[in-house]
């Protein structure tokens, strides 16, 4: 993505190198199904932050390297193009976009949503309307998820929290949320998946108009990392099996397509992954 010499958000918080507190996690399973539901969680993934505890940073700090200051830069503008893009799609609709904040960290991180470890992964805590990144997540995504990586895995993650961050502010998170408490973890879990497609039909939305600024694998980066992170494949990969039934997150293969979707069409009203339950 042409990103250098761009406007860069102001809302964005750097706090890589001034947290040095350690959690008290699991082992590798725990913090690998952890990641998986971290990134695609709309806002449940709450009750799971609090059962990390934290323990308070120790107050060390370092200076960053120029590759993680590099790194840094490239999320202000991939989150002031979010800015752009949804006030225009807002103001279209007569209505004002309030922008998210957006806190990068290492180990671990404190949040209105509770306690996170830096094996949470990229999410959105409503609470705050802030979306947190551990962007040493992205190493794994390469490494033990088989993304392809690259600077455009990094924009579509920022893209697809920016997403919970509209479901929020339009109510549709809050009443998924409401509608899940009286129905049974299969059908629950169905309306996750719906959230979780609309996020990542909303960054396609993103992707189309920012089409100026992408540069030639740029997409195929998202659909790469879009494409590691489905339910089927973290199953696959964590327990040898697919169980549809409990998929909170959507397939690889619906990740994917929805994306593509928001990007082909540019076109917010295609975006309602909830019509396909009602059949
Ligand atoms: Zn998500």
């Amino acid at each position: 993505m042409k990103w250098k010499g761009r406007r860069k958000s102001s809302n964005v918080e750097d706090r890589r190198g001034s947290s040095k507190g350690k959690i008290a996690a699991g082992g590798g399973i725990i913090a690998l199904i952890f990641i998986a539901i971290q990134l695609f969680t709309g806002g449940d993934a709450t009750e799971i932050l609090n059962q990390f505890q934290e323990q308070a940073p120790a107050g060390e700090t370092r200076e960053l390297t120029a590759e993680e200051k590099e790194v840094g830069e490239f999320t202000k503008v991939v989150l002031a193009d979010t800015e752009d893009v949804w006030h225009q799609l807002f103001q279209q609709s007569g209505a004002r976009y309030e922008e998210p904040g957006m806190v990068l960290f290492s180990d671990a991180v404190n949040t209105a949503c509770g306690g996170a470890s830096a094996a949470a992964g990229p999410f959105y805590c409503p609470a705050d309307q802030t979306i947190y990144m551990d962007l040493r997540f992205f190493e794994e995504l390469r490494t033990r998820f088989g993304a392809e990586g690259g600077d455009f895995a990094i924009a579509y993650v920022i893209a697809h929290e920016v997403g919970h961050h509209i479901q929020t502010i339009l109510g549709t998170s809050g009443k998924v949320r409401q509608l899940q408490q009286n129905l049974n973890q299969r059908e629950s879990n169905e309306l996750s998946v719906a959230l979780e497609l609309q996020a990542d039909f909303y960054a396609g939305i993103w992707a189309h108009y920012n089409r100026e600024y992408l540069e030639g694998g740029d997409i195929q980066e998202a659909l790469s990392a879009a494409s590691a992170v489905g339910d089927d494949a973290i199953q696959r990969r964590t327990s040898g099996k697919v169980v549809p039934d409990a998929f909170t997150h959507g397939t690889s293969e619906q990740r994917m397509e929805w994306f593509m979707k928001g990007y082909r069409s540019g076109d917010l009203s295609r975006g309602d992954t909830f019509k396909q339950l009602a059949n």
